[in-house]
C-alpha cells in the first residue's frame, strides 16, 4: 500500500482558505517587485487579479510596501541555519502567503520511488516521512517534467486513474480535492516538490494560484539560498579560524593565537582588577626521548602532553604551544596561590603518565614557570612571558621535574 500523510490520509484540512483571512504576502514583497513604486509592474497586476477572482483572500496592499517580512524570513533562515530547519521555515512562510495549511515539502530526485517529506506547515513536529511516490502521481508528475502541475479535481484528472483504483479497492476515503506540485531549486541543484492541497469543502485551486504560488515560492527560495550563502561563509570563516589558530600535532592554540588572546586577558584584567597566572612549561631532556626512541615517539609524547594540559585545564584557560617543546597555559582571575597548585599537579600528572605503548614505559616529566599578574597591573605581554621563562630556567637549574614562581 501507497505511505500515506500521518493522518492517513492524503490530506486532513483544518481551518482552510476561510473567508476574512489575511494572507500575509507583504514579506515576500521586495522578491515579487511588490513595492509602491512598480504598482503597475506584471507581478503587481497579477497579484490585483489574484485578489479579485479569490475574493476569499484579504491582501493587505499597503503593507506590500514592507520589506520586514523578508528581512525577518532571512533572519530566521540565517539564525537556524539547519537545512531541516530551513525546510520547516519555508513550508510554514509559503503556507502562510498562501493561506494553505496542507503545504509540505518533498525531497526526492525524479527517478526516485520514495520521497521524503522534511516538512509541512500544518504539523511542525513532523521528522522526514517516507512516502511511496507511486501513491502520488501529481509528484511523480512534476519530478519528472521539472514543471509546476495543477490538478484542479483530484476525482475525476487522469493522472488519478490508477490510484483511484487503489484508493477504492482499499476503501480509502481521500478528500483531496485539488492539488499543486511545484518543482524547485536550491543552488542550481533540484531539492524538492513544494506540494499544495485543498479539500472538498473548500475553493479548489486554480490556475492563478498555481502562478501565485510559483511567485511567492521563488521569493521565499531566493530568500533561502541568501541564508545558504551566509552559512557556508560563515563556518568557511570559523573552519579558516580554527586551522589559523590551532597548531596541528597537539591541537592546542599556536604561537599567534596565545598572544593574541594573552593580550585581551591583561587588558580585561587591568580594566576589572582581576588577576591571572601564567604557566611557561618545558619538557625536561626532551633531545634524549627524540635520540633514543625517534622523532615520530617524540610528536606522540608532544600530543599526549597536549591531551593532558587540555585535560586539566579549565574552559576559560588558554592552552597553547608556544614553541617546539614548550607550552603556555594561562588561568584567568587565578591568583598565584591557586596557579601554584595547578601547576604542582601537572607535573605530578605528567610524572606518572605512561607516554608508551603500555607494557613498554616512556616516563617524561616537566618544568613550570610560574607568573602571575596582580590586581591592577598591567604588564605587556613580553613582560610577563620573560618572567615566566626567567622562572622556568630556575626550574631547569635546580633539578627539574619543578615549579618555580616569579
Ligand atoms: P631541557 O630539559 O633543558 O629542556 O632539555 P631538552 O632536551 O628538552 O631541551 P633542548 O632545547 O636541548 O631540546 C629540545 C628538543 O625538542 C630538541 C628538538 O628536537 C625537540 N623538539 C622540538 N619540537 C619538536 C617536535 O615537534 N617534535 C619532536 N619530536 N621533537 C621536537
Ligand atoms: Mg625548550
Ligand atoms: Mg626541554
Amino acid at each position: 500500500m501507497a505511505a500515506m500523510f500521518p493522518d492517513g490520509s492524503l490530506v486532513v484540512l483544518s481551518g482552510e482558505l476561510g473567508a476574512g483571512k489575511t494572507v500575509f504576502v507583504k514579506g515576500l514583497a521586495k522578491g515579487m517587485g511588490l513595492e509602491k513604486d512598480t504598482a503597475t509592474s506584471p507581478t503587481f497586476n497579477m497579484v490585483h487579479e489574484y485578489r479579485g477572482e479569490r475574493e476569499l483572500y484579504h491582501f493587505d496592499l499597503y503593507r506590500l510596501t514592507d520589506r520586514s517580512e523578508l528581512v525577518e524570513i532571512l533572519h530566521e533562515v540565517t539564525g537556524t541555519l539547519k537545512s531541516e530547519e530551513i525546510y520547516h521555515i519555508l513550508a510554514r512562510r509559503v503556507g502562510r502567503a498562501l493561506n494553505i495549511s496542507k503545504c509540505s515539502i518533498v525531497i526526492a530526485s525524479s527517478k526516485a520511488d520514495v520521497g521524503i517529506v522534511v516538512a509541512t506547515y500544518d504539523n511542525p513536529m513532523l521528522r522526514n516521512l517516507e512516502i511511496q511516490l507511486n501513491g502520488y502521481p501529481e509528484l511523480q508528475q512534476a519530478l519528472l517534467t521539472n514543471t509546476p502541475l495543477l490538478v484542479a479535481d483530484v476525482s475525476t484528472d487522469p493522472l488519478y486513474e490508477t490510484v483511484r483504483g487503489e484508493w477504492e479497492r482499499q476503501g480509502i476515503d481521500v478528500p483531496t480535492r485539488s492539488a499543486i506540485a511545484l518543482p524547485f531549486d536550491l543552488k542550481g541543484k533540484r531539492a524538492g516538490v513544494f506540494f499544495l492541497r485543498t479539500t472538498g469543502e473548500t475553493v479548489p485551486l486554480t490556475e492563478t494560484d498555481l502562478h501565485f504560488a510559483a511567485t511567492v515560492i521563488r521569493a521565499a527560495v531566493a530568500a533561502i539560498e541568501k541564508g545558504y550563502d551566509l552559512e557556508s561563509a560563515v563556518s568557511d570563516r570559523e573552519k579558516f579560524q580554527f586551522l589559523a589558530s590551532t597548531d596541528a600535532l597537539t591541537q592546542t592554540l599556536n604561537r599567534r593565537a596565545l598572544l593574541e588572546k594573552l593580550s585581551v586577558e591583561i587588558e580585561r584584567g587591568k580594566r576589572y582588577r582581576h588577576e591571572l597566572s601564567l604557566l611557561m612549561i618545558d619538557l625536561d631532556h626532551f633531545k634524549a626521548v627524540n635520540d633514543t626512541h625517534g622523532h615520530l615517539v617524540g610528536d606522540a609524547v608532544l600530543r599526549q602532553l597536549g591531551e593532558i594540559l587540555i585535560d586539566e585545564a579549565r574552559a576559560v584557560d588558554i592552552v597553547a604551544r608556544y614553541g617546539g617543546e614548550e607550552f603556555v597555559i594561562v588561568l584567568p582571575d587565578t591568583q598565584l596561590d591557586g596557579g601554584t597548585i595547578f601547576a604542582e599537579r601537572l607535573c605530578d600528572r605528567v610524572a606518572k603518565h605512561n607516554f608508551g605503548d603500555v607494557p613498554d614505559k616512556l616516563q617524561v616529566t616537566i618544568s613550570i614557570g610560574l607568573t602571575g599578574v596582580m590586581s591592577g597591573e598591567g604588564p605587556s605581554v613580553e613582560d610577563i612571558i620573560s618572567r615566566a621563562d626567567a622562572a622556568l630556567y630556575e626550574a631547569k637549574n635546580t633539578g627539574r621535574n619543578r615549579v618555580c614562581r616569579a
